[in-house]
């Protein structure tokens, strides 16, 4: 089977695992294929490995390793956050977040709106971030947590979760971050950001799909959300994903060894994708603040054409982008965050994330640089003309 030549800049949505990170897993599928719970020493081996990872990816959040909880993806990491803060408060029947927030948060807020919950989704401003002193003024006597995003992953927008855990704390309310996004891209400190709970998902991070993680703060009380065996210290049921696990803890190394020098290339990359498009292209403009900003990621709204159009003809040259999250692609609604930051349709219509990695070279910038203007061209030639957009 031949390959295509890919052109990837879809890096939000997932990444590609490292080689390293293959390697690593290896020896837990051929050799070390063990239950890590069972009694004998074929076990217990393997066992001591996860206990490894567990080290790795906690050094990664600059976490206690006893604070990590593997579980299966990142949305049920943010699932598990939100559902333990309700049911060990389960007097609070408020759950306070963002209307820009992922699926994987706002649709299970959505599940326990319709099961008697009350949930607040804060607006953002137009660049994408957040009114610190409504999200004070939003936090009730029976908020049971706030849930709101480290990085956003449409726009790549950071918000300041460090002052709104603050904020949180000063009202005794539970604070959980979704900082999917965020890790491998940006320095993570829990115990400077001082939340209760985070999320992190592997496969964001050249690790593959299906393994996540939840952070959960020493002394924040927890109520396991897979119930079943007493694996992860009883908090959480099923069988150790090892492979995965194995494949995080390397991943998480091989972040935490690139945060540097990596993400400064990544970022000169996004920066000159960014700056050609707006430069070369008439009616072009970025979503979302410039800074405070994820270094990889670039969102922009192109008058008078439809995103679909651009991605198809982007496809056909083996460029791959998106726009929205991959997680809502397929359905025809224009982006919520996009939406949320009063874009409005057309505009929200009309935009593509182009979200890049450490894999990204100069040369693949240089493709798109080289194609997007005539595939916009093309476009705006054969559209039929929209009303003052
Ligand atoms: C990808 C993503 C998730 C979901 O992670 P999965 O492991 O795919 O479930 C959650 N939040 C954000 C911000 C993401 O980008």
């Amino acid at each position: 089977m031949t390959k295509a030549a890919v052109y990837y800049f879809d890096n939000n949505a997932t990444t590609r695992v490292a080689p390293e990170v293959i390697e690593a897993m290896l020896p837990f599928l051929k050799e070390y294929w063990g239950n890590p719970s069972s009694a004998y020493q074929f076990g217990h081996q393997v066992a001591a490995h996860i206990d490894e990872a567990r080290e790795k990816v906690a050094a990664l959040i600059n976490a206690d390793p006893r604070e990590i909880i593997f579980t299966s993806c990142g949305t049920e990491s943010n699932n598990s956050a939100i559902h333990s803060a309700l049911v060990t408060h389960s007097n609070k029947k408020h759950v306070l977040t963002t209307a820009v927030e992922h699926s994987a948060t706002i649709k299970f807020c959505d599940f326990l709106q319709r099961h008697g919950y009350e949930v607040t989704y804060l607006p953002v401003e137009s660049d994408g971030s957040l009114d610190l002193h409504l999200l004070e003024k939003s936090i009730r006597p029976d908020t049971a947590i706030v849930s709101v995003m480290l990085a956003n992953n449409e726009t790549g927008v950071i918000f300041p979760v460090e002052e709104i855990a603050a904020i949180c704390r000063s009202k005794g309310t539970l604070f959980h971050t979704d900082a999917v996004q965020a890790a491998g891209k940006l320095k993570i400190d829990v115990e400077e950001m001082g939340v209760d709970f985070l999320s992190l998902s592997a496969h964001k991070l050249h690790a593959p799909k299906g393994i996540g993680v939840l952070y959960v703060k020493k002394r924040t009380r927890y109520h396991p959300y897979v119930i079943g065996g007493t694996q992860e210290r009883g908090r959480r049921g099923g069988t150790e994903n090892v492979a995965n696990i194995a494949a995080f803890g390397r991943a998480a190394e091989l972040a935490i060894g690139g945060l540097q020098d990596e993400n400064a290339r990544v970022r000169g990359l996004r920066d000159k994708l960014e700056d050609g498009i707006l430069r070369v292209i008439p009616g072009t403009v970025r979503n979302g603040a410039k800074e405070p900003r994820l270094p990889n990621t670039s969102n922009i709204a192109f008058e008078g054409v439809e995103a679909e159009g651009i991605l198809l003809l982007m496809d056909q040259l083996g460029i791959c982008a998106s726009s929205g999250s991959a997680c809502t692609t397929g359905s025809l609604d224009p982006s919520h965050v996009l939406l949320a930051m009063g874009c409005g349709a057309a505009r929200a219509r009309g935009s593509i994330r182009l979200s890049l990695g450490i894999y990204n070279t100069k040369e693949e910038v240089d493709f798109v640089l080289k194609h997007l203007p005539g595939i916009i061209e093309k476009l705006r030639a054969t559209a039929p003309v929209t009303a003052g957009s």
